[in-house]
């Protein structure tokens, strides 16, 4: 079934009768071509492309929840694609371009809104870091502004720009950034694939991977054992536990990162305002919540919850900046797994093991990057060749030391 106006129009008429699931239930299959674990946004943009640009349809996304509910639906929500290295940028600026053709081919509302982010300067050596950043952006083909001062108080008047412990000296603004509703992108991807023959098996986790004789050829799941000719990797924060059926042991550290959100309050806040001096960032939902986080929670975890004393240092940072957001109340609060690999850039790669590929290492930043994470693996997973964005997002890069080391505006788990 299509989605559009006529179609909401003509189902309020009659009662909301015509509405169907948006993806079938289907039971496993003893066997796949490609089989994809994890069903978040990356493994089911995966299944997605595969099936759509490289015509593979035996494929099936092995969820060992339900859809939406990992990190894809648990994010703060902001894509941008303003990174400065030439391992990271072109693959960012691919995402963005296909964030903005989404909602067209998928047929589904994700609500994608490139309001624009801003990045905050708050010392002149910032500003010189901010600059070459801009430059790098705007050489790839992304957009980059420098803001003064005023510009910025122009569009946010709220923000303490003279008398905070980091005073605004200007920022950096990506219009063509912005925010997308998460779990809506795990739906629209879980229905166009299901369109297009994949199985989506939820409450089907995968307890083991067969190799025989350096091959993966399938899984263990809790729903019987499914033969595979590949299996793609793509659990995010349970990478190192998943990979660790293979005997492999990954550069990556889960940790908890939390996202919060206030009461409902009138427009206040026209963009995304990230302010990198108190690692705090903000964002307001369609609903009028402000939608913001800070840093992780510092000690290893897989719990998808986290501790009090990041929920006042994250707020802390965000009094230093908004002094009026102490007066908004806390609605909500929830946790999400990050897998924080070691130089803050993704890893999407063969493996040693024939058959075996890993997707993952996206950190707090992978939510950005899903359209162009689904595409890259499956390119990899359709011709076993890296695609043209992602040739830098090496597994090995850790052995060799060629790390992308992004900082600045990438993640740092060597601060954590
Ligand atoms: C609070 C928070 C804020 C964030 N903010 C942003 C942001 O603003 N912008 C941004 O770009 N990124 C952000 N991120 C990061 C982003 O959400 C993640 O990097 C990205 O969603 C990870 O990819 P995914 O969607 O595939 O992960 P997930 O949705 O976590 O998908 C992985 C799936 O694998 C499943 N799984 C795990 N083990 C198994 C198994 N054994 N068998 C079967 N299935 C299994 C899980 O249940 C899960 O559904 C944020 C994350 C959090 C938690």
């Amino acid at each position: 079934m299509r989605y559009s106006g006529f179609r909401v129009i003509k189902e309020a008429l009659t009662g909301h009768r015509g509405w169907g699931p948006a993806w079938r239930d289907p039971e496993p299959k003893p066997s796949y071509d490609i089989l994809i674990i994890g069903g978040g946004g990356h493994g089911l943009a995966t299944a997605y492309y595969l099936a759509s640009i490289y015509g593979r349809h035996r494929v099936a996304v092995l969820e060992k929840g339900w859809i939406g509910g990992g990190n894809v639906g648990r994010n703060t929500t902001i894509i941008r694609s303003n990174y400065l290295l030439d391992g990271n940028e072109p693959f960012y600026e691919f995402s963005l371009q296909l964030w903005e053709g989404l909602e067209q081919e998928l047929n589904y509302n994700a609500m994608v809104s490139q309001r624009g982010i801003l990045n905050l300067i708050h010392s002149d050596a910032q500003r010189d870091a901010f600059i070459r950043r801009g430059n790098a952006m705007r050489m790839h083909g992304a957009d980059a502004e420098l803001l003064s001062t005023a510009q910025i108080k122009a569009r946010y008047p709220f923000l303490n720009t003279e008398t905070a412990r980091f005073p605004i000296k200007g920022g950096l603004a990506q219009h063509r950034g912005g925010t997308v509703r998460h779990d809506a992108v795990a739906w629209g991807y879980a229905r166009a694939a299901d369109q297009l023959g994949v199985d989506i098996l939820q409450n089907c986790e995968v307890t083991g991977l067969v190799i025989e004789n350096g091959t993966c050829t399938g899984v263990e799941t809790t729903r019987g054992p499914i033969k595979a000719g590949k299996v793609g990797v793509c659990v995010a924060g349970s990478s190192s536990r998943v990979m660790a059926h293979a005997g492999m042991r990954l550069p990556i550290e889960s940790h908890v990162l939390q996202a919060f959100v206030s009461e409902g309050l009138k427009p206040v806040l026209p963009g995304v305002v990230t302010f990198g001096a108190g690692h705090f960032y903000v964002s307001q939902s369609d609903k009028g919540g402000l939608v913001f986080g800070g840093d992780i929670d510092g000690y290893n975890s897989y719990a998808q919850r986290g501790n009090l004393p990041v929920v006042e240092d994250v707020c802390e940072g965000g009094m230093a900046i908004f002094p009026m957001l102490g007066r908004a109340r806390l609605l909500r609060m929830w946790g999400g797994i990050m897998d924080m690999s070691m130089d803050g850039s993704p890893i999407i790669d063969r493996t040693p093991i024939d058959g075996l590929y890993f997707n993952g290492g996206w950190c707090y930043g992978g939510f950005k990057a899903t359209p162009a994470s689904g595409y890259a693996y499956a390119h990899l997973l359709a011709t076993d060749a890296p695609h043209p964005t992602a040739t830098a997002y090496r597994l090995d890069r850790f052995a060799t030391g060629h790390m992308i080391d992004e900082k600045g505006m990438g993640n740092q788990p060597n601060l954590h």
